[in-house]
This record gives structure tokens, C-alpha cells and sequence, in this order.
């Protein structure tokens, strides 16, 4: 399995518009974050987790030849809204494309992009086939995967584990059920916001007592703000088993 960081910014993205601070205003290629997301190469099967609104430049980017389906997180549009661009994978594979969301992620993509949905559609507007997923582990394209239930402030967010890899972002709490899913796995992905606390994300403080109680070989840490820090100046602070993820960073497990 390749596992490839296609974006590891908060939902504003590094550097912020406007913003003249040292961590915008840094030279090194690690302080600019995309919106988070990731795309999943196992076997001959593509995958992404989330379409954020940079999804396109992601895609040309990596040089992502064919998509097999969209695994959804949650509904915030730091997630979504990237989804019409599937509309290049949808005509050169000539099929809907698969998407995997809950049932109230699937009600927010009816609202956000309700041309896709309608009974008789615009020519040329993105095409999807919805399968609506829960608590129970389910199969994409011939692979497991396992949903892991966290809290983003008051939404529920699944993280997802496929095999011993487990990503999970947009986390404040997770119930010690949920996280015995997450035991045992070797690469952890985690969010990492920021120093200071916030009500829906963890800070980079709770992210490493998270690690430390899964214990997995490796942990990086997504969906970063510019409050965080320069990349270079965080990283040396973490422990060697824990690093942060930059865009294009892509890891074999
Ligand atoms: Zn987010
Ligand atoms: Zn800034
Ligand atoms: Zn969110």
C-alpha cells in the first residue's frame, strides 16, 4: 500500500490569504499545506480520503491517472468541495464515480452540489454512485475498511483504518471503543492543529498522548494550521517515532 499526503493544512490551508506571518511567510516547501486529504494506492486500486476545494491541483500534482472511489470523512467543505472535479475521472472511465459517506454526509453533498443529484442532470455535471456506510466495517473496490467513530467538537467524523494503516483527521475526543480499532495499527495519522487549545481539534500536545497510548512503529500529524509553527522548528522538537506530514510526503506500508 503507498500512501500519499495530497494536502496537510487546516481547512484555510498554509499560508493563510493575507497573513505576514514567519510560518506564510517561510521559504520551505513543508509549510504549505493544501487542504487535507490523501490518496490511497492498494494493489491496482486508487482511493481518496475526502476531495477538498485544492482535490484538482492535487490530482495534477500526483498525477493521479484513475480514481476507483472517494471515501468521505465528514461533511465540512474543507473536505468536499473539490468533489466536482471527479468530472475528468467520470469521462475517461466512462462510469459514475463510487463514493462512501454517511448518511449526513450524504444529505450535505445533496445540498452543496444538488446538480449532481438531480433527476435529469446538465450535461457534463460530475457523476457518482452513493453507498452509504455506518459503524460496520465495509468493502471498497475488494478492500476493508474500518470505520473509526471521533468527535469533532459535536459532529461525528470517521477516521478509517485499512489494515495497518489508520488516518484519522478533524479529532478532539475519541471513546476508548473507537480506539481499540485503532490499536495494533503500524502508521497512525492524526491532526494536529495547533499549540493552543481549540474546541475541535486536537492540539499538537493531545496528538502526542494519543501516539503514546496507541503506540504504533510511526505517527504523522495532519491537518495543520500556520499557528502551529515552521515545520522545521515542530519536527525537531517530536519524538522520533512521531513526524509531521507535508504535502507529497507518501510512505510504503
Ligand atoms: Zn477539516
Ligand atoms: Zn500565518
Ligand atoms: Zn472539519
Amino acid at each position: 500500500m503507498k500512501v500519499t499526503f495530497l494536502g496537510t493544512g487546516t481547512s484555510q490551508g498554509v499560508p493563510v490569504i493575507a497573513c505576514d506571518c514567519p510560518v506564510c511567510s517561510s521559504l520551505d516547501y513543508r509549510d504549505k499545506r493544501l487542504r487535507s486529504s490523501i490518496h490511497l494506492e492498494i494493489g491496482e486500486k486508487s482511493l481518496v480520503v475526502d476531495t477538498g476545494p485544492d482535490f484538482r491541483q492535487q490530482m495534477l500534482r500526483e498525477k493521479v491517472k484513475t480514481l476507483d472511489a472517494i471515501i468521505f470523512t465528514h461533511e465540512h467543505k474543507d473536505h468536499t468541495a473539490g468533489m466536482d472535479d471527479i468530472r475528468s475521472y467520470n469521462f475517461l472511465q466512462k462510469k459514475d464515480m463510487p463514493v462512501y459517506a454517511t448518511h449526513s454526509v450524504i444529505q450535505q453533498l445533496k445540498r452543496e452540489f444538488a446538480y449532481v443529484f438531480e433527476e435529469v442532470k446538465y450535461p457534463g455535471v460530475p457523476t457518482v454512485k452513493i453507498h452509504e456506510i455506518g459503524s460496520d466495517p465495509f468493502s471498497v473496490e475488494g478492500i476493508r475498511v474500518i470505520p473509526i467513530q471521533v468527535m469533532h467538537y459535536r459532529l461525528p467524523v470517521l477516521g478509517f483504518r485499512f489494515g495497518d494503516f489508520t488516518y484519522i483527521t478533524d479529532a478532539k475526543y475519541i471513546e476508548e471503543r473507537e480506539l481499540e480499532k485503532v490499536k495494533g495499527s503500524k502508521i497512525l495519522v492524526l491532526n494536529a492543529l495547533q499549540l493552543n487549545h481549540h474546541i475541535s481539534h486536537f492540539t499538537l500536545e493531545e496528538a502526542i498522548e494519543l501516539v503514546e497510548r496507541i503506540r504504533p512503529e510511526m505517527a504523522y500529524f495532519t491537518h495543520i494550521s500556520h499557528k502551529l509553527g515552521t515545520h522545521a522548528e515542530v519536527e525537531a522538537r517530536l519524538p522520533s517515532n512521531i513526524r509531521l506530514g507535508y504535502d507529497g510526503l507518501k510512505i510504503i506500508i
